[in-house]
């Protein structure tokens, strides 16, 4: 194979030529500014934007009034967390998340921490799950909001979400996620899980970058929350600045596609990611997953090579495009705070690599990787004569 093999699907994906082709006219013809009230250019913009509203909230099994369009899920989680705990500042100070969630959550939790707020952040057991006691026990009378990720960047582990639903409106505590790894990849339904803020960002679905979207309940409870950018009052005044309309088209478009191939798609991918799997820990020893084995979404593979430092296996295979997690802790050193939480791995920590699959990943693909990173840890274990410890 004399090209580059993508299979980072977590860190972006491309966007798809159905979403790039509604996107197309909005940079040029149809260029209204969607809150021009006065006149068809902003008309014409403003019924785009609605038309995604609709198609996004369809996605989730929201209503379309619940949508407020951001620049993606960085921004929907800062929006979500200290949107909440302004407007809920005479309530309560607690706020309960997870050692694993994104930076996003938790640089926003830590920097509420700084003002006193009272941060709590569950562990997780070794498949990255949350115990559901734990989250019940650590629910106080002053806790204002619970934010548990649907589904890891890093490991792929799914969460529980029914059931963290149903204790935390049991308790009368506001429920958000940060969906941006499973929207798309598995169902989603705010309603029977009983979630009232819900985070997702276009680009990781075939959708354009800079372009995401915060779900806001309405009703059952209305949630209250407190604009984070002040401004014209956009987004029914939750999000002020001039709409992204282009983004925003091609973020319904995205929505609208992954409705459709979901089902299909989602099992194609699994069965690529489920022989990548099979065929490389069947043809060398040492080799374990880092994730829950089954509530895992179908496009993730985290696997651990023991013995093997990750960037030199990386480099030793330039030609395919894999991480060793997030793209988003830019140039952090330290070792992935995600296998770090989960504590059955410490020894896994410097020698695990994330594979991301997704659409455009082909048979051919799969069976290159695989050949590839057997030659590879065969390889660089030979050159260490470092042999795989347990
Ligand atoms: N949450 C998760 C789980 C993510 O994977 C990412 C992106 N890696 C984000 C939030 C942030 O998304 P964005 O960079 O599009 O704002």
């Amino acid at each position: 194979m004399n090209k580059l093999v993508y299979m980072d699907y977590h860190a972006t994906t491309p966007v798809d030529r159905e979403v790039l082709d509604a996107m197309m006219p909005y940079f040029s013809e149809k260029f209204g500014n969607a809150a021009s009230r006065q006149h068809p250019f902003g008309w014409e913009a403003d019924a785009a934007v609605e038309a995604s509203r609709a198609s996004v909230s369809r996605l989730i099994g929201a209503n379309p009034k619940e949508i407020v369009f951001t620049g993606g899920a960085t921004e929907s989680n800062n929006l979500a967390i200290k949107g909440i705990a302004e407007a809920l500042k005479g309530k309560g100070n607690r706020i309960i998340t997870v050692q694993t969630e994104h930076k996003s959550v938790l640089d926003s939790c830590k920097r509420l921490q700084k003002y006193g707020l009272d941060i709590i952040l569950l562990p997780v057991d070794d498949n990255g799950r949350i115990s559901l006691d734990e989250l019940e026990s650590a629910i106080n009378s002053s806790t204002i909001l619970v934010s548990v990720m649907m589904a890891n960047n890093e490991i792929g582990t799914i969460q529980q979400m029914d059931e963290i639903g149903k204790i935390c409106r049991k308790k009368e505590v506001y429920f958000h996620t940060d969906a941006t790894q499973a929207i798309g990849k598995i169902p989603i339904d705010v309603q029977t899980s009983y979630i009232d803020l819900l985070s997702l960002s276009s680009h990781k679905f075939y959708g354009p970058k800079g372009t995401g979207a915060l779900y806001v309940r309405n009703s059952n409870p209305k949630v209250k929350l407190t604009l984070q950018m002040d401004g014209g009052g956009h987004e029914r005044g939750m999000r002020s600045g001039t709409l992204n309309v282009p983004g925003i088209v091609g973020l319904g478009k995205a929505c609208e596609v992954a409705g459709r191939v979901l089902p299909t798609e989602a099992k194609r991918v699994k069965s690529l990611r489920d022989k990548m799997y099979e065929e490389i820990s069947k043809a060398i020893p040492g080799v374990y997953l880092n994730g829950d084995p089954v509530n895992r979404l179908p496009n993730n593979l985290n696997l651990c090579f023991s013995g093997v430092e990750d960037s030199v296996l990386m480099l030793s295979m330039k030609e395919i495009a894999i991480s060793t997690g997030s793209a988003c802790s830019t140039g952090d050193p330290e070792p992935s705070h995600v296998l770090k939480a989960m504590k059955a791995v410490p020894n896994r920590l410097g020698s695990s690599i994330r594979f991301g699959l997704g659409r455009y990943t082909t048979v051919e693909e799969v069976d290159y990787v695989i050949g590839r990173v057997i030659e590879s840890v065969t390889k660089l274990r030979e050159l260490s004569g470092v042999q795989h410890v347990k």
